[in-house]
């Protein structure tokens, strides 16, 4: 059964945190997998989905530098850490009976595919969920930008940021009770109040392609079907 949306093409964009659950550190395997359900049933309503993880639950580029690494190595280490996030969350997608690709930005073969633009278009066009790992590839970027990238790439209609809250607030929401929610916000008081959606280079690059950026909560059970479908509470990020 197809529900309504008026989304053809998303891109979805977790932290890694996202999958280590109430743990440190690392994966939590029922924790992807509760993240993989909300995607299946995205996924069912026909809408071709983009997902991009990042890897702060397990290797941060800054956290490496800090501790003396060279900050390129350690940003390497980092978009390694996003292909196994990739590889778990693909992992547990098929396990629903999704098909998927994981697409690198550093091409390892043994592990996953290259990124060729054509070719993951066509995934997408053949309804495979296409999970863009590594990163843009490049030290000194976040996986906020490559959400950003590739969403403008494959012409997805919108990045959705899964968080922990259901939107941008004026204030951090877990520290402050009085803080407010936005319905919408521009992307230029994004960056001038500097409220924490995504790193000022993903918020411009989205500006400058005049992509919206929907944050919504990822801990909200049916929270992205429901977005989609015109339910829920959630932050716009748009022009
Ligand atoms: N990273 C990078 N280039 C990219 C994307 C990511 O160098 O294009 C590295 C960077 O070190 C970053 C780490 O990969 O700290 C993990 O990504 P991110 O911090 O965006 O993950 P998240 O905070 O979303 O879990």
């Amino acid at each position: 059964a197809l529900s309504q949306t008026a989304f053809k093409r998303v891109l979805l964009k977790i932290s890694g945190e996202a999958l280590m659950g109430d743990q440190g550190y690392g994966l939590h395997p029922p924790t992807v997998e509760r993240i993989a359900r909300e995607v299946k049933s995205v996924h069912d309503m026909g809408v071709e989905i983009c997902m991009v993880i990042g890897g702060g639950n397990i290797f941060r580029g800054l956290q490496g530098s800090a501790q003396g690494m060279e900050r390129t190595t350690a940003d390497y280490m980092g978009m390694l850490a996003t292909v196994m996030n990739a590889l778990a969350m693909q992992a547990a997608l098929e396990g629903l009976g999704v098909y998927t690709r994981v697409i690198s930005a550093i091409p390892m073969d043994q592990v996953c595919e290259p990124y060729i633009r054509r070719r993951a278009v066509r995934h997408l066009e053949k309804k495979r969920v296409c999970i863009f790992a590594a990163g843009t590839g490049n030290p000194y970027f976040t996986t906020d930008t490559a959400a950003t990238l590739r969403a403008s790439e494959m012409a997805c209609e919108a990045i959705f940021k899964g968080t922990k809250v259901d939107g941008v607030y004026d204030s951090d929401p877990m520290v402050n009770s009085d803080a407010v929610r936005f319905d919408r916000i521009s992307y230029d008081d994004v960056l001038t109040k500097n409220l924490k959606v995504m790193d000022a280079s993903a918020i411009a690059l989205a500006r400058d392609n005049n992509l919206p950026i929907i944050v919504f909560s990822l801990d909200e059970p049916g929270g992205f079907k429901g977005i989609l479908a015109g339910e829920g509470t959630y932050t716009r990020v748009a022009g």
